[in-house]
């Protein structure tokens, strides 16, 4: 046995970041992992690998439809899917690596194997118990089925986003039930690839949550791709015959029943907290409806001593909500005042265009009954985005009516996903987008687009 003062249970991006950081304050540190490779979902089958894919199905994309113009010709590459896989798994391997070499420059110990809590303050990890003054449950999430609908996922046919970014080919026909974000993202990979791709989604719109007007630009993007949508659809079966499978759904608007063939079906109906196994019941640890760890303030349990952090308990399932609850987490138990600002968290889809969020929606004001003002940009008069083919999309910015100062930024457009930080550090220290607007940009580039959008929550864009 030995005596820790952290254990955490799980090494993805809320645990090995809360090991790390714990290790860093001098903390005496360990982490129970039961994979082979450290960094969770998000290393081994969520983030990493479907952003290698995107990568490199992007690239095909701009082979077949925009070198020619650049004056690039000859054919296009052909898809060596074993490489492509091959590709994926090396940057996945360097990452988890990666996490390896942290844990053992910081002194972690990798206890390997399926954890348990038998009590508080005690973790079991095959026959060994060891003892810590503080265990934290870091054990993420695992793929959610379709609700009330007849189906076996068998990670062939039917497969979630583990089993989709491990195919044995690429499909000729896809149908990815869910339009969230890993829907379309593993959705778009397959779509660049050749596979004619159908979306059916329970809804009117993709992406929930996301502002009204980015998910429709979104969609049409997307359709103009290949994407194929059947929107207000309910999923109830999913049949498998000889490796093809069958969707049977019914339309919300006039209750009709209709089927569609593929051979491949991903379900990407969402993600549910996973926390099996660690014996929460006998613990007196209490779970919300929705099955996560409910916590207080302070990432602390019903059990005094036991603390939960990233998918497993409520919020958004990010990895760097994750990561971040991680620092919080070690930065409290060394007795510091960390504070995680709930409302600022990023969220990025990776395809091409990328779409980022962060703040309010137009929506999200509408209902609190908040005046604000809109600045809309579109990338098509940002010389940047025209010179690289990527003109598609906007960036519009949402800023209190009277005081100005930003409310939300949603972009849709190239590298969305890094422009949008900079409003993350603006909003963090309460600025306006006066602020922003008067702040130089260097050009030619694509933020240009967002210091645009910022001046047209005044008196307006110089290239609108
Ligand atoms: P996880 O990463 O799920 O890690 C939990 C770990 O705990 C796992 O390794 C598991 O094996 C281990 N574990 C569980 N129980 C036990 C036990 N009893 N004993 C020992 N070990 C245990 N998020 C983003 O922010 N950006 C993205 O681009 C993005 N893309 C994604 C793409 C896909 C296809 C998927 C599926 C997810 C994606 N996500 C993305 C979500 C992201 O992966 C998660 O939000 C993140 O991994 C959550 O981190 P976590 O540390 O809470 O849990």
């Amino acid at each position: 046995m030995s005596a820790y003062d952290v254990i955490i249970i799980g090494a993805g991006p809320g645990g090995y970041v809360c090991a790390i950081r714990c290790a860093q304050l001098g903390l005496k540190t360990a982490v129970v992992e039961g994979r082979e490779t450290l960094g969770g979902t998000c290393l081994n089958v969520g983030c990493i690998p479907s952003k290698a894919l995107l990568h490199a199905s992007h690239l095909l994309h701009e082979a077949e439809h925009n070198f020619a113009e650049m004056g690039l010709k000859g054919k296009a590459p052909s898809v060596d899917w074993a490489q492509m896989k091959a590709y994926k798994q090396k940057t996945v391997d360097q990452n988890t690596g990666g996490i390896e070499f942290l844990f053992k420059k910081n002194k972690i110990d990798w206890l390997k194997g399926w954890g348990s809590i038998p009590e508080a303050g005690k973790v079991k990890v095959g026959e060994e118990v060891h003892e810590a003054k503080h265990i934290v449950i870091a054990t993420g999430s695992e793929p959610a089925s379709i609700p009330g609908a007849e189906v076996e996922i068998d990670e062939k046919t039917v497969v979630t986003s583990t089993g989709a970014l491990e195919l044995g080919k690429v499909p000729n026909e896809m149908v990815v039930v869910g339009g969230g974000v890993i829907g379309l993202e593993l959705g778009s990979v397959y779509a660049r690839l050749g596979t004619k791709v159908t979306v059916v989604e329970f809804l009117d719109a993709i992406t929930p949550g996301a502002d009204a007007e980015v998910a429709k630009t979104f969609q049409r993007i997307l359709k103009k791709q290949g994407l194929e949508f059947v929107m207000g659809a309910a999923v109830n079966k999913v049949e498998t015959k000889g490796g093809k499978a069958t969707v049977h759904y019914k339309l919300r608007k006039d209750e009709s029943d209709h089927t569609l063939k593929a051979d491949t079906v991903l379900v990407a109906t969402g993600r549910k907290p996973y926390v099996e196994g660690l014996g929460l019941e006998g613990l007196g640890v209490k779970l919300t409806k929705r099955g996560q760890v409910e916590v207080d303030d302070h990432f602390q349990t019903a059990v005094k001593g036991i603390y939960a952090i990233g998918d497993a308990i409520p919020g958004p399932m990010l990895a760097h909500k994750a990561e971040d609850e991680g620092t919080a987490l070690a930065e409290m138990l060394a007795g510091q005042k960390p504070h995680i600002n709930y409302g600022l968290i990023p969220g990025v889809i990776y395809t091409a265009p990328e779409v980022a969020s962060v703040g309010e929606t137009e929506e999200t004001l509408k209902e609190k009954g908040r005046a604000y003002k809109v600045g809309k940009f579109p990338f098509m008069g940002n010389a940047r985005a025209k010179s690289v083919h990527q003109a598609e999309g906007f960036v519009k910015m949402l800023a209190d009516k009277e005081t100005d100062r930003i409310l939300g930024c949603h972009i849709i457009g190239p590298a969305a996903g890094e422009l949008i930080h900079e409003i993350c550090v603006a909003m963090e220290f309460g600025a306006s987008a006066e602020d922003v607007a008067r702040t130089c940009h260097a050009h030619p580039t694509f933020s240009e687009a967002v210091r645009e959008s910022a001046l047209a929550c005044g008196d307006g864009a110089i290239h609108a």
